[in-house]
């Protein structure tokens, strides 16, 4: 069966002038104010002439962390990325230390995993389009 997922994107991050309104935005989402809880970050590249670099889920088709997870608290989200429960994970950090891209930010008064789930509600507050929720045929 063929269907259409969007996932989230980052389309240039040359554009990125380091606002964090993606970041206050992914806290928002989850009814905190500021930045904790955020599942995107935005940081500086290494000095304010270098720009910034966006950090946040690449969508892998087989994901990292979730092959570490030692009980199975997270699972494949269709096309690409994960999905975590947080009433099985054990908080062992795993997934964290698998990411190659330093994506799985963490939760500490929960000691639980945020992982972007795609939603793009981020997105939609980025004044310069550096980040998009994109779609994605899969077949299964
Ligand atoms: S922290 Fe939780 S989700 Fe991550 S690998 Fe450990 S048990 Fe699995
Ligand atoms: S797509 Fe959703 S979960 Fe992912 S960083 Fe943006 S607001 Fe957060």
């Amino acid at each position: 069966m063929i269907s259409v997922v969007k996932r989230l994107s980052i389309i240039d991050v040359e554009r990125c002038t380091g606002c964090q309104l993606c970041m206050f935005a992914c806290s928002r989402r989850s009814g905190v104010g500021g930045m904790g809880q955020s599942r995107i970050l935005v940081r500086s590249a290494g000095g304010i002439e270098r720009g910034f670099v966006v950090v946040v889920c690449r969508a892998c088709l087989t994901p990292p962390c979730l092959k570490v997870c030692p009980v199975d608290a997270i699972s494949q989200r269709p096309g690409g990325g994960v999905i975590v429960d947080p009433s099985t994970c054990i908080g062992c950090h795993r997934c964290e230390e698998a990411c190659p891209f330093g994506a799985v930010m963490w939760d500490q008064a929960m000691n639980k995993p945020m992982i972007c789930f795609h939603c793009g509600y981020c997105s939609q507050f980025c004044p310069f389009k550096v980040i998009a929720l994109e779609e994605v045929t899969t077949r299964s």
